[in-house]
């Protein structure tokens, strides 16, 4: 039975459409799973053994019935620890929401809910969504399944370890500079930040409100795509979600021709300071995608180079408002050990319940929102965001898709650049402008680095709201790289040989 851990989305779900295998025995299996393995890798916050076997029953009970099910019913998925799920401790990897219970269920969870996935539980992830690599979680850091030193990336770290473990076939993470594509490139899975505003973000607690984007993990670009659809789509309570239909990225994720599209490689993202063997992985892609009949040139990005300080004035100037409300008195921790008053306990809790990399962020937000600086800094930042969509909006007028390394490295040891913010942040250069231009992209896994044999990923990046030509374009990839690729995962990772090499 543990062999269904190994099974894709489409796979387990075809199999439960026929009553070959059910809801449980399939639930049951990424348990026995995740209860020999995750406390080697450490992807899972929290367990919801319970109500995933309820779930499951009651999906395999409305089977029995002939009820009209969603293609994922019955499927197992592992939910980042940053959306609320009623009565489900959500902490967002932050000891100020220790113990905290939603009274209420995202969106996102509402619509898993409704199509029957099944949650097995609450993955880790870099407190609040700040970081790279999953280490600012306060509770532990999360290892890759290729190799246990490494980083799995961040900040959806437990998210992107739990599908290339085999805990599970799909999980969902968030994205608002890079955290979906990056830990996908990194441990060699699929992962997409839908358009801004495709996907509800009511009860995904904010990190930077204009940026914060939650999309779906997968092994393959069809299960991807399947997940992608069932959380998509207009939702009232988010004032920023988007009222269009969700492009079909199911119907993308099976078409298999990028004949005559046109596909344009970021000039400015490679070059010095790439990884060579991320840099060889790439350029063979193009090759590939030549072959393959797409018009692949170079476009160039200018203000791209800038995507790294913007973002960093941006986001953290968002966080700093977004996180005042973690006051010691609505939710989670609160230190009032004597007598004290409001602010104290405030000032208290604040300084007890966050760690550092939240507090930097919180101390450069505020700064760069202050009245002496907002304009030199802020108001500049939005300026230059400006500029880098138009630079994309204007090369979408000579091509399809534009494409990028995911990242300029493979993973990285544990704790290598925990010291060193800046190396952290490096991480996201290719990730950065697509985030604040809002625009759809996703990282698929294109093969191993040469020297360190870990995964390497692809970004492609598509216009707004045409999510489905990056599907289209990720599909016809993975098809042609099956070989070579899809085999290797299969192989190296089932029983965390890898890690051991370490
Ligand atoms: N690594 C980036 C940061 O630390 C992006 C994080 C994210 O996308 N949530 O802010």
């Amino acid at each position: 039975m543990s062999d269904l851990t190994k099974l894709t989305a489409l796979e387990l779900s075809e199999k439960l459409e026929k009553k070959e295998i059910s809801a449980v025995e399939v639930t049951n299996a990424h348990f026995e799973r995740i209860e020999s393995l995750d406390n080697k890798v450490k992807s899972f916050l929290y367990l919801d053994k319970k109500g995933a076997l309820t779930q499951a029953e009651d999906i395999d009970k409305a089977r029995k019935e002939n009820k009209s099910l969603n293609k994922l019913a019955g499927v197992p998925l592992a939910l980042k620890d940053v959306l609320t799920q009623k009565d489900i401790p959500t902490t967002c990897g932050s000891k100020i929401l220790e113990n905290w219970l939603p009274p209420y269920d995202s969106t996102v969870v509402k619509k898993l809910k409704n199509a029957g996935v099944v949650i097995l539980g609450k993955t880790n992830m870099d407190e609040f969504a700040m970081g790279s690599s999953t280490e600012n979680s306060a509770y532990f850091p999360t290892r890759n399944p290729w190799d246990l030193n490494k980083i799995p990336g961040g900040s959806s770290g437990g998210s992107s370890a739990a599908v290339a473990a085999f805990f599970a076939p799909l999980s969902i993470g968030t994205d608002t500079g890079g955290s979906i594509r990056q830990p996908a490139s990194v441990t060699g899975i699929v992962g997409a930040k839908p358009s801004y505003g495709a996907v509800s973000r009511y009860g995904l607690v904010a990190f930077a409100s204009s940026l914060d984007q939650a999309g779906p993990f997968a092994r393959t670009v069809l299960d991807c795509a399947m997940l992608h659809e069932v959380m998509a789509g207009h939702d009232p309570l988010d004032s920023t979600s988007i009222n269009e239909k969700v492009p079909d990225v199911v119907k993308a994720a099976k078409t298999l021709d990028v004949k005559g599209m046109k596909i344009g490689y970021i000039k400015e993202l490679g070059g010095t300071g790439w990884q060579t063997g991320v840099i060889n992985r790439f350029n063979e892609t193009i090759e590939t995608l030549k072959s393959l009949g797409a018009i692949v040139t170079e476009i160039s990005i200018p203000h791209s180079v800038y995507a790294l300080a913007t973002y960093y004035l941006i986001a953290p100037s968002e966080a700093s408002s977004n996180l005042a409300r973690f006051d010691g008195m609505r939710y989670g921790l609160r230190v009032d050990d004597q007598n004290l008053s409001a602010e104290e306990v405030m000032n208290k809790t604040r300084a007890k319940g966050f760690g550092k990399e939240v507090k930097r962020r919180i101390m450069i937000g505020t700064y760069a929102l202050s009245s002496g600086y907002y304009d030199a800094y802020y108001a500049q930042a939005q300026k230059v965001r400006a500029l880098i969509a138009q630079d994309l909006k204007n090369a979408f007028k000579e091509v399809d898709v534009l494409i990028s390394p995911t990242s300029p490295t493979t993973a990285w040891g544990l704790g290598e650049r925990v010291n060193d913010p800046l190396a952290m942040y490096l991480a996201d250069l290719a990730t950065l402008p697509p985030s604040l231009a809002g625009i759809p992209a996703m990282s698929i896994p294109i093969g191993l680095a040469d020297e360190d044999k870990l995964p390497v990923g692809l970004q492609i990046i598509a216009p707004f709201m045409q999510d489905d030509r990056m599907y289209k374009v990720a599909a016809t990839l993975e098809a042609s790289l099956k070989d070579k690729w899809n085999g290797l995962l299969i192989d190296s990772i089932p029983d965390l040989k890898v890690a051991s090499h370490g």
